[in-house]
């Protein structure tokens, strides 16, 4: 595990409960905020776009909500595809909104999981604890290149009023710097110097972009999803054939 900037924060088990996880015990405490990422467990794969068949990837989605109720009748999901695009969410009761080619949700909504899939990318949690205005980001090399997280305080500045002075900011379980080493397009991407360091820390990069833009309060997740297979599902340490988390962040129904 490489050391970063921002404060260490461990998301840390949940028990006992149907379906295994992870979460940020501090944003409970403080905020009333659910906050946390599913674990590889004895085979859970949350990733509906992968070789496995759909219909047991959602049984298995079911199970998990199932372990949410009655705290979210509604959860977001997006079909991703590394890009920028944050859509933001109003209300709209109970049930399942799947959103094409989106890598980022937000919402004021009580009682809606905001949901993205991970396995060595990074999701980013943000939170107007004062707003009650969330927001979750997938944020792989090339979602940090392209800024996601600038798109995502752009979404909640525009629909909830939000400054960066306002928002909390977690780095969660991805990737650590030294088990991600890079190709030059990717060190360009990033506008990291050639020649030397090919590893990368994507919490890191996020961290100082994070600064960059006016946020103060930034902690990062210890967890390293390729270090820890046991734990996590990896897309780089499986050769790509892994199965997905599901990272999810939600204000709970009253
Ligand atoms: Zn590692």
């Amino acid at each position: 595990m490489t050391a970063v900037g921002g404060r260490t924060l461990a998301e840390t088990p949940v028990g006992p409960v149907a379906f295994p996880r992870l979460e940020l015990t501090e944003w409970a405490e403080r905020f009333d905020l659910t906050a946390g990422v599913t674990l590889r467990g004895e085979g859970a794969s949350l990733g509906l776009w992968s070789e496995e068949n759909v219909g047991t990837v959602m049984t298995r989605w079911r199970a998990f909500l199932h372990s949410m109720h009655p705290d979210f009748p509604a959860v977001v999901l997006g079909h991703q595809v590394h890009g920028t695009t944050v859509n933001w969410h109003d209300p709209f009761g109970a049930g399942w909104l799947i959103a094409d080619g989106v890598d980022g949700h937000a919402t004021a909504a009580s009682g809606m999981l905001l949901t993205v899939t991970v396995a060595d990318c990074i999701p980013v949690y943000l939170a107007d604890p004062g707003r009650r205005a969330l927001a979750l980001l997938h944020a792989g090399w090339r979602g940090v290149a392209g800024r996601i997280l600038e798109m995502g305080l752009k979404v909640l500045r525009e629909q909830a009023g939000s400054s960066p002075a306002d928002i909390v900011m977690h780095c969660g379980v991805g990737i650590c710097g030294s088990c991600y080493e890079v190709g030059p397009e990717v060190l360009q991407a990033l506008s990291r110097p050639k020649g030397g360091e090919n590893h990368v820390d994507l919490r890191m990069v996020l961290v100082e972009q994070a600064t960059q833009l006016g946020i103060l309060d930034v902690s990062v997740s210890p967890h390293c999803s390729s270090c820890d297979r046991r734990r996590f599902f990896s897309h780089r340490a499986s050769g790509g054939r892994d199965g997905r988390m599901v990272a999810y962040l939600g204000s709970p129904a009253a």
